[in-house]
């Protein structure tokens, strides 16, 4: 999949900004990566995220749809879904919780994961008739499709907000045209990379690279990718129709149907199959907290539209320097009841939880920045709890404060190596909690600042990634016509050298060079030179086939790459290209100027050394038709007869 640039991705993941899976789910999917984990292991891993097993569950029943008794246990839910599925949900659902807002202005979170949700379950409906993928599969890479522009608008959030900007201007040119030019790459490609990363299969990843420009695939001639391809184009559809408001929905209506009579679904069938789809999208988005909406059936939306819903709540809540969310762990409701009283008076967010068990999970979920603690507790105590958090990302963080009745050293000594970081002794004094919180507030600000620093470290590097490849990109492009320059164009035909002698397929080049340049110079001077050189330039970029290749090679030189490529069917390219030269309307003033250009075609033969032994074959043939008169095509190579 050549346009998928993996040592770009690579510098992208390197700065640690892409999403990735967190808690449970990380740990999910680390199982289902080992060969000797059992069923028994992964439900043990599934259980410690409830949330995710009423997912799986739902999941296993759609899937399962029709069977006669509902799958109940998560076991079963495993089998009937399958290791990779679950891998994948449980990647999907973390990205999907972890990712519900950012701090991507002119992105819309909300509506993101609305789509991408419709996109699965539409995809998942689709691929049960084009057996394009197995359809539980086929929801995680619906989930996932769009997963570049969440990467792009977490990793540069300001410069991908200007993007998204941009696109809403009047005549703006496409997202992916926008996203190339500020970032020198495009979502596209970069879901389908990070897909690839987390192990999802080529043949998923490489109709998801092509999904927005399927004209682009070049894998016609393989069924089921291509299947896929326009599985996923139609899901698309369906999940924009799913999210139109209701004046639009007509309109999109026919193009829907089109897309259908592709993968050979009838009309009923899709109507029927799309409003299975707007039902299942509305039980998901409610499993998942994800925004939906109502859609009037397939077959009624023709008729007059009901107003749209009321957008969903989508106010975040700003959070303010000196607030914090402080969870509260104490099995003693007297206690919890107290100290919540104090901190949501100081304007707090308070979280309660009864044992260690419980705050830990919540911990993980909420992420607090303060923990009060008490010690002593049934099940899990507050140093259990302290360490374990402290074996993970999330819980390293956290200012941890013990609540204790106990004051010997040693037992103190004990609590400070598992990890606290200050205690308080019972019964509570109301201002020395107070002078406790500020201390802990001054620790978490440094600790903010640092993390604020690596954030920008972070984000420095993207940017300088980025910069990279912009620079990488000027270094090897021709100023003024914008065509690759010599030294790409050496590198180039090196790789096509190599490839086509390997594969034994035909390689032929030309050498093109401008006729009576320096007449148009001397006579008009070089600023009207240098236009015409870029008018010619276009001209002959117009009579390439697509996967040939133009470079400026100097002054008034051009060589052509035409991989898989016969002499006989490259000389009919370069006629082309010199008749589009020869006709050119160019000026001067009030006069006309007239150009040409000379054209010298050589092929590879088992006689040739290397790649540039082909290129002085193709200087020679410039000579001979510079020499017959210009303006024509010449080879020195035998059976050539190419002179026009
Ligand atoms: P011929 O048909 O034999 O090729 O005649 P020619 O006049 O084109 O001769 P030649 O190819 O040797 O000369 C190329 C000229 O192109 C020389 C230089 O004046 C001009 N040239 C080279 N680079 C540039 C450029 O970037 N801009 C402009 N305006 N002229 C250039
Ligand atoms: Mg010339």
């Amino acid at each position: 999949m050549e346009p998928i640039d993996l040592a770009q991705f690579e510098q992208l993941k390197a700065t640690g900004d892409l999403p990735s899976p967190k808690g449970a789910a990380l740990a999910i999917i680390r199982l289902t990566q080992r060969d000797d984990t059992s069923l028994a292991d992964l439900a043990h891993a599934v259980k410690a995220d409830p949330a995710f097993v009423g997912r799986l569950i739902k999941a296993a029943n759609t899937v399962h749809a029709g069977a006669r008794r509902p799958i109940a246990s998560i076991q079963n839910a495993l089998i009937v879904l399958g290791v990779p599925a679950v891998r994948s949900m449980a990647l999907g659902f973390s990205l999907l919780s972890n990712f519900a807002s950012g701090s991507c202005r002119n992105f819309d979170y909300p509506r993101f994961w609305s789509r991408s949700l419709a996109f699965a379950v539409a995809l998942q409906a689709l691929v049960k008739h084009t057996h394009a993928a197995p359809p539980d599969e086929a929801f995680s890479v619906g989930l996932l499709a769009h997963i570049g522009e969440l990467a792009l608008a977490t990793i540069f959030p300001d410069d991908y907000s200007r993007v998204l900007a941009q696109r809403r201007e009047p005549q703006a040119k496409s997202l992916l045209e926008l996203e190339q030019t500020a970032f020198v790459m495009t979502h596209d490609a970069l879901s389908a990379a990070m897909m690839l990363d987390w192990g999802m299969p080529r043949v998923f990843a490489e109709p998801v690279f092509h999904h927005e420009r399927p004209e682009s695939a070049t894998f016609a001639d393989d069924p089921r990718q291509h299947a896929m391809l326009w599985s996923l184009v139609l899901a698309g559809h369906v999940a924009d129709i799913c999210l139109a408001a209701d004046a639009e929905r007509r309109a999109m209506v026919p193009q829907l149907l089109r897309l259908g009579e592709q993968l050979s679904i009838a009309p009923e069938t899709l109507n029927a199959l799309c409003d299975q789809v707007a039902r299942e999208w509305g039980e998901w988005g409610d499993i998942l907290n994800v925004r939906t909406c109502a859609v009037p059936l397939f077959e009624d939306l023709s008729k007059p539209a009901p107003a749209p819903p009321p957008p969903g709540d989508m106010a975040a809540a700003g959070l303010d320097a000196n607030r914090m969310r402080v969870l509260v762990v104490d099995d003693d409701a007297s206690m919890r009841a107290i100290l919540k009283a104090m901190l949501s008076g100081a304007g707090h967010d308070v979280y309660e939880a009864v044992d260690g068990r419980q705050a830990f999970e919540l911990a993980l979920e909420i992420q607090p920045q303060i923990m009060i603690v008490d010690w002593l507790m049934p099940t899990m105590d507050g140093i259990e709890l302290t360490r374990s958090l402290r074996q993970t990302k999330v819980g390293r963080g956290v200012y941890i404060l013990l609540l204790t009745g106990l004051e010997e050293d040693d037992k103190l000594v004990e609590a400070f190596e598992a990890g606290v970081d200050d205690f308080m002794s019972k019964p509570l004094k109301p201002r020395l909690l107070a002078a406790r919180l500020r201390a802990g507030q001054r620790v978490i600000a440094l600790q903010q600042e640092v993390e604020r620093d690596r954030e920008e470290i972070r984000h420095f590097a993207a940017e300088l990634a980025v910069t990279n490849r912009r620079l990488q990109e000027v270094a090897l492009t021709d100023a003024l016509t914008g065509c690759p320059n010599r030294r790409y164009a050496m590198e180039r035909l090196e790789q096509e050298w190599a490839a086509c002698s390997r594969n034994k397929r035909p390689l032929t080049c030309m050498a093109i060079d401008i006729d009576f340049f320096k007449k148009i110079n001397d006579g008009h001077g070089h600023d009207v030179g240098d236009a015409a050189l870029k008018q010619i330039a276009v001209a002959l970029k117009g009579g390439l086939r697509a996967q040939d290749v133009i470079a400026r090679m100097g002054g008034d030189e051009f060589l052509v790459i035409c991989p898989d490529t016969d002499l006989a069917s490259a000389a009919i390219c370069a006629e082309r290209m010199r008749k589009a030269v020869e006709s050119l309307h160019m000026a001067a003033g009030n006069q006309q100027l007239i150009g040409s250009v000379s054209i010298g075609l050589a092929t590879r033969d088992d006689g040739m050394e290397d790649a540039d032994a082909m290129i002085k074959c193709a200087d020679r043939g410039l000579y001979l038709a510079k020499q017959r008169g210009r303006n024509r095509l010449a080879t020195v190579q035998a059976h050539g007869a190419t002179t026009a």
